[in-house]
């Protein structure tokens, strides 16, 4: 189990005995790319008044504390285009009993943000990476500029963050046979990487899931060709399982809903950029905290105990199926991948 650094004497314990001290909050369902895995090409966005405030992102984030969260990650749609986020990071970079504050980003915006990331508190960073040729990753992300995310990269890395890691989907057919260069790469830079097996969120009308299936699996064994894989057993808090490659300073992670089922050690809930509490990323049971925080204005009691409620409701498990017709109607970019 990870490490908790919060000394609130509360803990959210959900009924199957799983301590939740991890929070993913999608700040924004909007995003400069289109990745085919994760948006159809023309999304219809929430409206903004659904969306939650800022304020409010950041009283529900104080909240979680209060209760043993100590681990929150700032995720969307792409976080770092929703105006005046700095502010937020800061809010929430001062909560006290908070451990860790972490970024989902696609780099885009790295460049110009990342010192003032730094400064707010953010430690790690997660940044999407999921071709390293410029023809493709614009072809995946139907939109993205490659060259502006390679120097976000830079950025962040002369920043001197304590982690910085590389996440990639895998398509077949897509992108593949980029495994290995991608896994160099992060060697070459001393960063860490994970793959993904993608997940079935949302209907995304020209994009075929069981088609572009690629399995952690398989990844791995492209990957034994050239290196030497040693498992761990470190993690960093979330679902990915990690290899050593001998030699150098990277760690090779896999997240594979499909092919290993990571539930039983799940420490994590989402707020979605609607302020629905999501218990699970693969069901739809879910709690709405927006409703809360404008109808019980200040009530931070009245916030709380929503919280604690919603444990009784944290599913055991997903249930995802790559044959069958998505039951999960939410994109990623809505949920907070
Ligand atoms: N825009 C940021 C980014 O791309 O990192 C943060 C949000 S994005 C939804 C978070 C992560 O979810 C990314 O690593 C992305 O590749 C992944 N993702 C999006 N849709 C997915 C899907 N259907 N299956 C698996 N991973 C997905
Ligand atoms: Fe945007 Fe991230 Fe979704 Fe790509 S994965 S469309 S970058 S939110």
């Amino acid at each position: 189990m990870p490490q908790t650094a919060n000394s609130s004497a509360e803990r959210l314990i959900d009924r199957h005995g799983r301590t939740v001290n991890y929070v993913r909050i999608s700040v924004t369902d909007r995003c400069d790319f289109r990745c085919v895995y994760c948006m159809s090409e023309d999304m219809e966005f929430v409206p903004r008044a659904q969306l939650l405030t800022l304020e409010e992102i950041a009283t529900i984030a104080r909240a979680f504390t209060e209760l043993g969260v100590d681990k929150i990650r700032i995720t969307g749609g792409e976080p770092l285009i929703r105006r005046n986020v700095i502010k937020l990071f800061r809010d929430i970079g001062e909560l006290s009993a908070l451990r860790e504050l972490v970024l989902s980003t696609n780099g885009s915006q790295l460049a110009h943000m990342a010192m003032d990331l730094k400064q707010a508190g953010v430690k790690r960073i997660n940044i999407s990476l999921d071709s390293l040729n410029a023809d493709k990753f614009r072809r995946i992300t139907r939109v993205g500029d490659l060259n502006k995310v390679m120097t976000g990269i830079e950025t962040a890395l002369q920043t001197g963050f304590e982690r910085i890691k590389i996440n990639a989907v895998i398509l077949k057919n897509r992108n593949h046979d980029e495994v290995t260069g991608l896994v160099q790469y992060a060697i070459d830079k001393g960063i860490d990487i994970s793959f993904i097996e993608e997940m079935p969120l949302g209907m995304i009308g020209d994009h075929d899931r069981t088609e572009v299936y690629y399995s952690s699996d398989e990844i791995r064994s492209d990957l034994e060709k050239s290196y030497t894989l040693i498992a761990t057993t470190e993690s960093t808090g979330g679902p990915s399982k990690y290899f050593r490659i001998p030699g150098t300073n990277t760690r090779v992670g896999f997240i594979s809903p499909h092919s290993h089922n990571f539930c039983d050690t799940c420490n994590r809930v989402r707020i979605t950029c609607e302020g629905r509490l999501l218990l699970c990323l693969g069901q739809e049971h879910s709690v709405d905290l927006r409703h809360v925080v404008r109808g019980w204005p200040g009530d931070m009691e009245k916030l709380k105990q929503t919280i604690r409620d919603s444990m009784l409701i944290k599913p055991k498990g997903h249930e995802f199926d790559l044959d069958a017709r998505p039951v999960i109607l939410r994109h990623m970019n809505v949920t907070g991948g």
